[in-house]
């Protein structure tokens, strides 16, 4: 199948509160144009040079996904344009996210990531450290006013154990409905993001509202 019959496969078998995040990651911008052109308005780079360009190159109504690991020092390349951050896991980082969004007068949508993985490689924080991020922020509104923390995102780990990886997902929603009491200006997790190419309908079924698929849709990666 093409990319854009790829595209409209997925999207038309989605229940309605579940975002496709398309993932374009090294992949060409004639590539994410089928996808464009079939509706698609949701991309999902992991590395910020690389979307950073094909931001530059593509129409302007797209909504540009970090969903991969952030430094710190990078935030400022992406500041002006992100329109949401999944890895953010550390206090620095939502920090500079928050500086860096001062300074274009605007705000910056981010998930923060949880460890869910049995692999110790993935990136994430535990519960513990999730509470205090919630804590400093609740603590230190007027200092934080530039990002909202919209939702949590998590990665299964690597492995064909549907039943591991269930439990894996459930862990993540229960996190997230734990946290549903938090609403304030700042703080209101909406978003799962949970669930890619291998995994998304078992992410589904355990509750997660966006889903960040690249290999489905665009085909293997080298
Ligand atoms: C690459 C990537 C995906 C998409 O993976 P596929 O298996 O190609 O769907 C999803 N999430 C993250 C964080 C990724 O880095």
């Amino acid at each position: 199948m093409s990319i854009a019959e790829n595209v409209l496969s997925i999207k038309n078998n989605l229940p309605e509160q579940v975002t496709l995040v398309a993932v374009s990651k090294t992949k060409p911008v004639a590539d994410l144009m089928e996808a464009y052109n079939a509706g698609q308005r949701i991309f999902g780079e992991n590395k910020i040079q690389e979307m950073t360009e094909k931001w530059a190159q593509m129409p302007k109504d797209i909504q540009w996904h970090m969903i991969g690991h952030v430094q710190t020092n990078k935030v400022k390349f992406m500041a002006e344009y992100v329109s949401l951050i999944h890895g953010v896991d550390s206090l620095k980082l939502l920090q500079e996210i928050n500086k860096q969004a001062q300074k274009h007068r605007r705000v910056i949508y981010c998930l923060l990531q949880i460890h869910i993985a049995e692999e110790e490689t993935k990136f994430g924080l535990d519960e513990k450290e999730l509470n205090e991020i919630f804590d400093f922020v609740e603590n230190e509104k007027e200092g934080m006013k530039n990002i909202r923390i919209v939702g949590l995102m998590g990665m299964a780990t690597f492995t064909d154990n549907q039943d591991q990886i269930k439990k894996e997902f459930t862990h993540l929603k229960s996190i997230f409905d734990s946290k549903q009491n938090l609403k304030s200006e700042i703080c209101n997790l909406k978003s799962l993001s949970m669930g890619m190419s291998g995994d998304y309908k078992l992410a589904i079924e355990s509750g997660s509202t966006m889903i960040r698929v690249g290999s489905s849709i665009f085909g293997g990666r080298n």
